[in-house]
């Protein structure tokens, strides 16, 4: 079998299913997940370049399906040699505008898709890994500079952060590195609704080159994450942002 084997959740659309076509682009075989969109899933393995990549399925919040898939996915594949992290949730859920049943429900489901969920499957799929494997994390600005619409998000991208790193040391002794994005607004499904006129346009402004980015724009860093040349770049978080947030 040629190219490597990864592992890419929320692989159906958005950044999830540009990630999956640029590694595929590479000669790379990719395990397409997605949890309820078995047929963008299979249109989507069935124009990728290349050979060798299957469709995989789980709700990444539940411990038990993310054990299967991660199991079915080495099977297909032979192995697991890239996880991708990039399934994730956001959800509006303003502090002073929320119930407290509707402020529980925001944090529980936030957390264990964005965060238990990737830690989960991490486990999982260090176990079909060997030396050189990569894992890498789609986290967000947010972490860094706040969601004040949606706290429960920021915070689960700063623990996933907090995760990439301490998996960083913990993993380096296997082999295996561990990188970060953190991309700003990007023109996906997730943020269509955000980005028309007129709040879109104050989006497109906070970066001064008057846009967000694109979906390919973070494939590209994760592929390098990725890649053989990036095992000194364990531990990293790339900002993606187009200068819309400078952190220090
Ligand atoms: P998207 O909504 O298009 O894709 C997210 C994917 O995750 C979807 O396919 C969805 O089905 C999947 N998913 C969500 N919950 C799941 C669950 N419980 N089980 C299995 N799959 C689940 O959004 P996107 O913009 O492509 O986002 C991809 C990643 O990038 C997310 O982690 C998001 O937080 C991050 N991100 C996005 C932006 C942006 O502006 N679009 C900015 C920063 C970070």
């Amino acid at each position: 079998m040629s190219g490597r084997a990864v592992l890419v959740t929320g692989a159906s659309r958005g950044i999830g299913r540009a990630i999956a076509t640029a590694f595929a682009a590479a000669g790379d075989r990719v395990a397409i997940h997605h949890r309820g969109s078995a047929d963008l899933a299979v249109r989507l393995r069935d124009e990728l370049p290349g050979d060798g990549h299957v469709v995989v399925q789980a709700d990444i919040a539940d411990p038990g399906q993310v054990r299967r898939m991660a199991d079915e996915a080495a099977e297909a594949l032979g192995g697991i040699d890239v996880l991708v992290n990039n399934a994730g949730v956001f959800f509006h859920h303003p502090i002073t505008e929320v119930s407290y049943e509707e402020w529980q429900a925001a944090w529980r489901e936030t957390l264990d898709t964005n965060l238990v969920g990737a830690a989960n499957l991490t486990w999982c799929a260090v176990r079909h890994m060997r030396r050189g494997g990569r894992i890498v994390n789609v986290s967000s600005r947010g972490a860094f500079r706040g969601e004040p619409e949606g706290p429960a998000y920021g915070a689960s991208k700063a623990g996933l952060n907090a995760l990439g790193q301490s998996l960083a040391i913990a993993l380096a002794p296997h082999g295996i590195s561990v990188g970060t994005v953190a991309p700003g607004f990007v023109q996906t499904d997730m943020t269509n609704e955000h980005l028309k006129p007129p709040r879109g346009d104050a989006i497109r402004a906070q970066s001064p080159f008057g846009r967000v980015g694109l979906p390919e724009e973070i494939a590209a860093a994760v592929l390098y994450l990725a890649s053989p040349a990036a095992e000194w770049a364990t531990g990293s978080i790339i900002d993606l942002n187009g200068a819309s947030y400078l952190r220090t």
